[in-house]
């Protein structure tokens, strides 16, 4: 299995060169991945993400990845573009990586058997992330390069950073904030680390959803933040471009702003953006927050 590099300039810039102009920066960045990894495989995988629960879909750019990344890189192998699709009913995830395995072998109990190890794996990382771990800090603790951190730092400020896992957790795109405030002592919660029971309960709040999976999820993590857990303050990490981010970010902002008087900021990332200003604007974030609490 190859992997593609950490994300970095020399790949965001071929991926700008290779999408349409109007592609938020993520997608961006994804052909830029492509590019880097298309000359070194035989068969990419990207697949058609539709539906990760019974309920709604992804945003669009999700579903017709594949063909914006075959139209617009060219010299590709060839694609394993399954769709995946959990309105198809409970067996989906089961036989969409079945499907996959028989790409790659004929023997059902050796592709049952990666299946309930890959699951393992999931569960263990999931539990990870539910216990306050990143999913960088998760992935080193499961390879057994450290040890999960007896307690929290906490120096006093508690900081909800919300944003799709795949804009917080890349360190180009989202220039590192989640480092950048754990080294100010301030404790970062993310809605990875937010259990399924409790997003439903949010869900359950609003009289209407999303029609985006991610969109919901970090709507469901703000509220469960604001509501049940008391943060300081919110920021919201979003990627210049996204359209379900026009509406995320509003609703998040009436949430904290005018019904619970939190402080909330929005740090919005395109392509350009430089570490100083957004280091700049978080030192003055935490300050006032610390302000507000008493504690500067
Ligand atoms: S949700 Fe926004 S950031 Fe994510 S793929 Fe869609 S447009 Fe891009």
């Amino acid at each position: 299995m190859v992997v593609s590099p950490v994300s970095n300039k020399a790949l965001m810039d071929e991926g700008v060169k290779d999408t349409v102009n109007d592609a938020c920066v993520p997608i961006k960045l994804f052909h830029g991945h492509v590019a880097a990894l298309k000359d070194s495989v035989d068969i990419m995988f990207i697949p058609r993400m539709v539906s990760l629960d019974n309920k709604v879909t992804l945003c669009p750019k999700f579903l017709g990845l594949p063909d914006m990344v075959r139209y617009s890189v060219s010299g590709l192998p060839e694609l394993i573009d399954l769709r995946f699709d959990m309105r198809k009913g409970k067996h989906e995830l089961y036989n969409f990586l079945f499907r996959i395995g028989q790409r790659f072998s004929d023997n059902r109990l050796k592709i049952g058997q990666a299946i309930w190890q890959a699951r393992g794996s999931f569960v263990n990382y999931r539990r990870l992330l539910l216990q306050g771990c990143t999913p960088a800090d998760a992935f080193e603790i499961l390879d057994g390069d450290r040890q999960l951190p007896q307690e929290k730092r906490c120096g006093g400020i508690k900081l909800a950073v919300l944003g799709y896992p795949y804009t917080l957790y890349d360190d180009y795109v989202s220039v590192k904030i989640l480092d950048k405030l754990r080294h100010r002592d301030v404790e970062v919660v993310t809605p990875e680390m937010v259990a399924a029971s409790d997003m439903q309960r949010m869900g359950k709040t609003l009289p209407k959803n999303l029609f985006w999976h991610y969109s919901n999820r970090v709507v469901w993590a703000g509220l469960y933040y604001l509501l049940d857990m008391n943060v300081d303050g919110i920021i919201h990490v979003t990627a210049f471009g996204c359209g379900p981010d026009a509406m995320t970010n509003k609703l998040i902002e009436l949430e904290a702003k005018n019904q619970r008087k939190i402080p909330f900021m929005t740090v919005t990332i395109d392509e350009h953006t430089g570490e100083a200003g957004v280091d700049t604007r978080l030192e003055a974030f935490v300050d006032l927050l610390r302000r507000k609490r008493g504690l500067l």
